[in-house]
């Protein structure tokens, strides 16, 4: 048989593909799955975004290779969505790239800086493509871990100063998925002056700046005086204007690392389709207002998850943005038993915190990116099973590992 790579072997198990696994296997023993795994909007993208792909789809001036960097009217739409929602300034002609979504760019953007055994500072609990990005690139990923009692906010003077010193650049993610938790000016403040205390770059993911609740208003790093000197920023239609399917991203920010970024991805990819990038710029340029309206919507279904489980007894620091909710496990659980036992006792599929990072041990993720019907039900049938007397003492038949 052939072998793999040993870059594939060294990549930690696949948890979602499992859990896949395990959500067909309760399918067939006739369970009706409710999924609160995945975030991945339910809403549909706004109408004059798709009316201008279409309008653009027809025109063949769109049907051949798009450059490599973007359409510079849609770098040119990044840099003024980015003047007028951070007060930002960017040269789109060096200081944007646009991206067949965040989740590529990020990928590519460390095979371009990171030489084998280089270190990159990842958040734990953090989205997976971190850790395996810095894996594929042929780096060591090291955690920031992020702890309830700060805030899910990291703790510069807590890291060990050995491993800073093997790391070239860090992962930074607010609001944060899967915590939920947001960080404000100052927090980034401080992450740039350890930065630039260590010689780290930032990567800052911005995925999720949109969608904020009570008020909050997530910054951008490239806000932070200095911040350029060292930072890009990573960012994404799909969160923002419901387009996980389109593929449409961009990273922003420090022009060297851009460069870097852009030469990769030249000889990659091809860029993405130009009728999408249209589409995108409409989406950045006329319907500024449509995130604010997703943000209500899932504001409101955060607080009926928030409310079932304080009926619980089982109290949530409200979190400021994202779609996710962070749940405590309860004791005698760890998180991928209790994911397990949701599933196969009342059919509602949530992600087991250990699939972000050992600090994410003690919790699940609960995403309402579902219908609010659907998302009642779910919480009805686990209000209904923990509160029967007999509960702890179910142990799953399904194994998550
Ligand atoms: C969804 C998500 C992204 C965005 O992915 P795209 O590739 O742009 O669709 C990036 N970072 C995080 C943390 C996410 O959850």
């Amino acid at each position: 048989m052939f072998k793999k790579a040993k870059r594939i072997k060294n990549l930690p198990p696949y948890l979602f593909a499992r859990i896949d696994q395990l959500k067909e296997e309760a399918i067939r023993k006739g369970i009706d799955v409710i999924s609160l795994g995945i975030g991945d909007p339910d809403q549909p993208t706004p109408l004059p975004v798709v009316e201008k792909l279409c309008e653009e789809a027809l025109n063949p001036e769109n049907h051949r290779y798009p450059s490599y960097e973007g359409l510079l009217e849609y770098r040119k739409a990044v840099a003024d969505w980015y003047k007028y929602r951070f007060n930002v300034d960017l040269d789109p002609k060096t200081e944007v790239l646009s991206l067949i979504g965040s989740k590529e760019g990020l990928v590519h953007m460390l095979w371009g800086i990171i030489d084998e055994g280089d270190g990159v500072l990842c958040p734990d609990p953090g989205y997976p493509v971190y850790k395996i990005a810095t894996i594929l690139s042929g780096g060591i990923p090291y955690q920031i871990p992020l702890k309830a009692e700060n805030n899910f906010l990291p703790k510069w003077e807590d890291l060990d100063s050995k491993i800073v010193k093997k790391c070239k650049a860090m992962f930074l993610n607010y609001p944060s998925n899967p915590t939920g938790a947001v960080i404000d000016k100052k927090g980034l403040e401080e992450a740039v002056s350890f930065a630039k205390e260590n010689d780290l770059i930032i990567f800052y993911d911005n995925a999720y700046s949109e969608i904020t609740f009570d008020g909050f208003v997530a910054p951008s790093i490239l806000e932070i005086s200095g911040a350029k000197e060292i930072a890009v920023e990573f960012g994404s239609l799909s969160k923002t204007f419901n387009m996980t399917g389109w593929r449409i991203g961009y990273a922003v920010g420090n022009p060297y690392l851009i460069s870097i970024l852009s030469i990769i991805k030249t000889n990659v990819d091809s860029g993405i389709f130009q009728a999408i990038q249209y589409a995108g710029i409409t989406a950045l340029n006329n319907l500024r207002d449509h995130p604010k309206e997703s943000a209500k919507i899932y504001q409101k279904r955060r607080d009926m998850v928030l409310s079932a489980f304080e009926d619980l007894g089982i109290p949530i620091v409200p979190p400021k943005g994202t779609f996710y909710v962070w749940v405590p496990v309860p004791e005698g659980f760890t998180s991928n038993d209790f994911a397990a036992l949701l599933l196969e006792e009342v059919g509602v599929l949530v992600v087991p915190g250990i699939g972000y990072g050992e600090y994410g041990e003690g919790y699940i993720r609960i995403s309402t990116t579902i219908k609010e019907d659907r998302l009642i039900t779910a919480l009805e049938r686990i209000k209904n099973f923990l509160r029967r007397d007999d509960w702890k003492s179910r142990r799953p038949s399904l194994l998550l590992k």
